[in-house]
């Protein structure tokens, strides 16, 4: 008798279980659905998403709600706008919020989704120019005359150009090949904007890449310390078009292996 009370009791307990997670899943999908103006497709994505919340929440006995389900498929779609190359919309950090730069296993990130502190003015660093000066002296052996036209570039610098960008070509085309002031690589002081000297029609340009001097560079470099930064095909996780001319220093040993992986430096370094 009291054996099957219990029974009775479990089985209870299994039903009223059941009709919560129904509730909250049905509940969670039409709140989800009204709340994103979500396609059918998109709304069976995110219910394979509430579904696997719920059972690792049932997992980690936790009570949820309905709300809590909404805010941790607003928090995936945060997570998916992160992982792409765009600047943030609601960005958690900005040029006016950071203390510090933010060093990634060790290496100095700045990117649309790492900015620096708007006081962050460290100059040209030296080692970086020393390792330029080494490359230009060998690409002049091989015969080719390099410039290093644009290397540090204070905020403030940024601010200028970067608006005077806006200006010209609008923000949307502005933010493919110009950074926003405080997101700029060359703030970092190791960014530097290489060019053929006497040919400045090709400086900062697409152009670049069909030089004998772009083409020593991108086989060269990376034994300088230096890695072409922004490749082609690779907009969608650098967050610039192709920059055949901007090279980033990273140091001999590091720069190497980067280049040898054929990866970009978001990628190499997971971020
Ligand atoms: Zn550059």
């Amino acid at each position: 008798m009291r054996l099957e009370n219990n029974q009775k009791k479990r089985r209870t307990k299994w039903w009223i279980a059941l009709g919560a997670a129904v509730t909250i899943f049905a509940g969670a999908s039409l709140g989800a659905l009204s709340a994103y103006n979500w396609s059918p497709e998109e709304a069976i994505e995110g219910l394979f998403g509430i579904s696997l919340q719920q059972s690792i929440s049932q997992n980690n006995h936790e009570e949820r709600t309905i709300d809590e389900d909404v805010k941790e498929i607003t928090r995936a779609e945060e997570l998916t706008e992160d992982s792409e190359t765009a600047y943030p919309e609601e960005p958690e950090r900005t040029p006016e919020t950071m203390d510090e730069p933010t060093y990634v296993k060790g290496v100095l990130i700045a990117n649309k989704q790492y900015p620096l502190p708007t006081d962050y003015a460290p100059g040209e660093n030296p080692e970086a120019r020393a390792a330029y000066d080494d490359m230009q002296e060998a690409a002049s052996e091989a015969g080719f005359s390099l410039v290093a036209f644009s290397t540090y570039r204070s905020y403030d610098y940024q601010t200028d150009l970067y608006n005077r960008y806006v200006d010209e070509h609008g923000q949307e085309e502005a933010d493919r090949f110009s950074a926003r002031p405080g997101y700029s690589e060359h703030q970092t002081g190791l960014g530097f904007d290489i060019g053929a000297e006497d040919q400045e029609e090709h400086w900062a340009s697409d152009s670049f890449k069909d030089t004998d001097e772009a083409k020593w560079l991108a086989e060269n470099a990376h034994q300088y310390g230096f890695i072409l930064r922004y490749p082609a095909g690779k907009e969608h996780i650098t967050g610039y078009q192709y920059e055949s001319w901007h090279f980033r220093y990273l140091g001999k040993d590091l720069a190497t292996k980067v280049y040898n992986s054929g990866l970009t430096l978001e990628e190499y370094l997971g971020i």
